[in-house]
């Protein structure tokens, strides 16, 4: 059942294995990379109770030893003191300039120690063990790594590509619900911006995937994979086609800045609606056709996602303000917004060419179907 997609930078290509029970094996995988039998690995508190000991039992398999630090659980973990709390333990642990770290764990984990592992000693190798669905198809890849500032998140970072990447699908089974529906927006993006076939697949296999169908989860992973390498192979640095892999994210930064960075929204969850707000936009504007937000929508809700404004607990901004949060996201260039738009499902493209006043009726009419308070 395990894939393997390889993604072929050059002089930093690496592979990415998805399927269940490499945590198991995962000395094996890494034993080419260490030159000596240890690896420092940071984790998260969640993830550090519920998988950790089976790392550790697969390392020593092949004779590695592990030492290991969890930070506390959640977004606000990628901040400059657990940053720094992270960099001195590595140090601590005497991590050379040949060593291996790992990050078991989300995206959280990913990003900061990625990020870590960037500036230790001038950069050191990582692997990532992602554990969430995002971090499985989307941020353990492509080498996009850093932390929040009180400006904004992800405003301190570095590219640093993984050596290896293991996507244990077998450990996604200890995911909540709202984690994996959260994970699974950004599966289905991939499907809305370039692949109609795997969208259409999705439809049909998105219940069983959630259900916990492993097969159905090695696949959705390995494509999600496969796109993401593609994209990032082609454009690493995020000059051009890259930003593709933003589709929804431009109204996801505004209403995730509007709920405070808080549970009432989680990354994916945005994502999702504003996949259906993006292609919203791209009807309105005559690119795509009128049934394809639907669909968009049908999709979601069928998976029991967040799709809409109203499905945001609490109060949210007026449209000008969710507008004016926009125009704050740090993919504005040159003060004009950038957005992901769609000719249909499974065509997407970036423009700065939309008129404001569509964008404002778009997130009008939205609000409007939110439940009065
Ligand atoms: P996360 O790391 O906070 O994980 C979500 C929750 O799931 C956490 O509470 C975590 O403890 C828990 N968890 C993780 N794996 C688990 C498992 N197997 N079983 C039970 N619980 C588990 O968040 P996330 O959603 O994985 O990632 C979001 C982060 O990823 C954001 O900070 C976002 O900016 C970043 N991101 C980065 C990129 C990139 O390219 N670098 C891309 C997308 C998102």
């Amino acid at each position: 059942m395990e894939r393997i997609v390889h993604v072929p930078l050059e002089g930093r290509a690496y592979d990415v294995v998805i399927g269940p029970g490499l945590l198991q094996h995962a000395g094996q995988r890494i034993r080419p990379f260490v030159t000596r039998p240890r690896v420092a690995v940071i984790t998260d508190e969640t993830v550090a109770g519920l998988h950790l000991d089976a790392l550790r039992a697969g390392l020593a398999d092949a004779g590695i030893e592990m030492v290991s630090l969890a930070l506390p659980a959640g977004e606000s973990t990628k901040s400059w003191p657990q940053f720094s709390r992270a960099v001195e333990w590595l140090l601590e642990q005497k991590v050379e300039r040949n060593d291996v770290v790992i990050a078991l764990g989300g995206g959280v984990i990913g990003d900061l120690v990625g990020f870590a592992a960037s500036v230790l000693r001038r950069g050191v190798r990582f692997v990532q063990i992602p554990t969430s669905l995002l971090a499985q198809v989307d941020s353990s890849v492509g080498g996009k790594t850093g932390i929040n500032a009180p400006q904004g998140k992800n405003l301190i970072g570095a590219f640093h590509q993984p050596t290896l990447v293991l996507a244990d699908t077998a450990v996604l089974g200890t995911l909540s619900a709202r984690d994996f529906l959260a994970g699974y927006g950004e599966v289905v993006k991939y499907g809305m911006l370039g692949d109609a076939d795997f969208f259409s697949w999705l439809e049909e296999k998105g219940p069983d995937l959630a259900s916990g169908d492993m097969q159905a989860r090695v696949e959705a992973v390995a494509r999600s994979v496969q796109m993401k390498a593609d994209i990032v192979v082609e454009d690493e640095t995020e000059l051009g086609n890259r930003a593709l892999l933003n589709l929804g994210h431009t109204f996801c930064h505004a209403l995730e800045a509007a709920t405070g960075y808080s549970n009432r929204l989680m990354h994916g969850e945005g994502v999702a609606i504003g996949c259906a707000l993006a292609f919203e936009l791209s009807s309105r504007l005559g690119l795509c056709s009128q049934e394809d937000p639907s669909r968009v929508r049908a999709h979601l809700k069928a998976m029991g996602m967040k799709t809409d404004l109203s499905d945001i607990d609490g109060s949210l901004p007026d449209a000008e303000t969710l507008l004016e949060l926009m125009s704050q996201d740090k993919k504005v260039v040159d003060g004009q917004l950038r957005f992901v738009l769609a000719r249909s499902i499974g065509e997407a493209f970036v423009t700065a060419d939309v008129p404001q006043e569509v964008v404002l009726s778009v997130l009008q009419d939205a609000l409007a179907d939110r439940p009065q308070a």
